[in-house]
């Protein structure tokens, strides 16, 4: 059954070339749409966008019944919308934020609010972080409605306000008004560029399937100070100081999970010998320690392989003639799933060793605590084979010969609220973006004019074999 329906879904025929490009016509109108409007959390207003959206639908007969805008006022509002299935296996959730970073026009070379194509590309604010694949997912919902397509489970969209920060992250706050909306035994965001390429050329195919877990400390030394034409031995700023060179030299252990322990053996067979042979080192049990120290030279495998913590921020003293009272630093931690951030808090008191350095917890609102949470991330399941498969086979059919590899993230997408709520998530996405060419949240931000469409493609044929099964 699941190879007969992705083989059926990837042999495109005529009509299916012809309903191809009406489909990426359609995607390439919404994604216009999409950048045309603002949806910034200053000016912007994101209901404007989902109402535009519901629009569509509605018009594709989607009832009234699946179809709500709700949210936590009215210029945060979300779209979720519902296409039935066959209830043979519990829903799959599909994710995207509508609402996207600040753009002054003055940085950027085009209005970075009007949609505009040149030199192959697709320029505007969103076109990769995240209104391609909003587009595209809309589209795609749409295709499968004036396809009578039944899935073999409830396929759930959700659009949302304020995964880029804001007052009201909407998947949070459907998660607490009107979870059972949007409740899911799998859901896949789309939210990054899933096929890393180099010149064009695809490399691997990104799954990300567990992410690190973000936390601030701050650091802080106090002083009785005094004038400074006659110092002393103590001195905060030089007490401090200390301090951030042990968290310098610390390092965190070496440690896998399932997720990453996938990644390396999936790249296995693409890596160059040196590297293929220390991968086979740190997979090995126990690992090889030459290996370890080796792949954490690169940045890239240091940041999959442990927790880490570093300085960002640092202030301190407050006139030139003076003593120091007072010495602070923010230390930013990326803490692997299964420790939590109070654990974290306690290794790095430790590390430093000196009970004159206070170390506290700085929340998102940047409120400063004594203690930090002790929730814990996950620790990652293997990606399911229900959702491995498909996208093996799809991307065997778009990419040949391109790897799909399950990763960590060492950032965050809205992905923490879903599994915090039990919900196994996933980051699947067919953008592809250089290696060279990452600009979401930067300026002249772009896509590629045939990625967008291959995304497309991607999308229709993954979506139909992962609900086929
Ligand atoms: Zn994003």
């Amino acid at each position: 059954m699941v190879l007969a329906a992705v083989a059926a879904a990837l042999t495109l025929g005529a009509a299916g070339d012809a309903a191809q490009e009406a489909s990426d016509t359609l995607a390439r109108e919404i994604f216009r749409q999409l950048i045309e409007i603002n949806t910034t959390d200053s000016v912007g207003n994101v209901t404007t966008a989902a109402e535009a959206m519901a629009a569509r639908l509605r018009a594709a007969g989607f009832g009234a019944d699946d179809l709500q805008l709700l949210g936590d006022n009215e210029r945060k509002k979300n779209l979720v919308v519902r296409l039935h299935g066959s209830g043979k296996h519990r829903p799959v959730l599909l994710l995207g934020h509508l609402d996207v970073v600040e753009a002054r026009r003055e940085d950027w070379s085009t209005d970075p609010f009007q949609f505009v194509e040149k030199d192959g590309y697709f320029y505007g604010r969103g076109t990769q972080d995240m209104k391609e694949n909003d587009a595209i997912m809309v589209a795609t919902l749409l295709r499968l409605k004036r396809e009578g397509y039944r899935p073999d489970r409830d396929i759930i969209l959700a659009l949302t306000a304020d995964e880029e920060g804001g007052c009201c992250n909407g998947v949070n706050w459907l998660l607490q008004h009107q979870r059972a909306l949007i409740d899911a035994a799998l859901v896949i965001n789309a939210d990054d560029r899933g096929v890393i390429s180099e010149h064009g050329v695809a490399q691997a195919f990104r799954l990300l399937a567990s992410e690190k877990v973000y936390a601030d400390y701050q650091l802080m030394v106090t002083n009785r100070g005094g004038h400074s034409s006659e110092p002393r031995p103590d001195n905060a700023i030089y007490q401090l100081a200390q301090a951030l060179l042990k968290v310098q030299q610390y390092q965190f252990p070496f440690e896998l999970n399932n997720v990453t322990r996938q990644y390396y053996a999936r790249t296995l067979g693409s890596a160059a010998p040196e590297r293929a042979a220390d991968i086979r080192g740190i997979l090995r049990q126990p690992p090889d320690p030459e290996a370890v120290r080796r792949l954490s030279a690169s940045d890239r495998d240091n940041a999959i392989m442990r927790t880490n913590c570093v300085a960002t921020r640092l202030e301190g003293g407050h006139a030139n003639n003076a003593l120091p009272q007072r010495a602070q630093a923010n230390v930013n931690c990326r803490i692997l799933p299964g420790h939590s951030p109070e654990e974290v808090r306690q290794r790095l008191i430790e590390v430093i060793a000196d009970p004159q350095v206070s170390v506290r917890y700085v929340a998102d609102d940047g409120t400063v605590a004594e203690r930090a949470p002790d929730r814990r991330g996950f620790a990652p399941a293997p990606v399911p084979d229900e959702l491995l498969k498909p996208l093996d086979q799809v991307v065997a059919g778009l990419w040949p010969g391109v790897p799909v590899v399950p990763f960590m993230s060492a950032g965050a997408t809205d992905n923490i609220y879903t599994s915090a709520a039990g919900m196994p998530s996933f980051v699947v996405s067919g953008i592809a973006v250089d290696n060279d060419d990452v600009r979401m949240h930067g300026r002249d931000e772009r896509v590629r004019v045939r990625d967008f469409y291959t995304a497309n493609h991607f999308f229709y044929r993954f979506l139909k074999g992962l609900t086929a099964q």
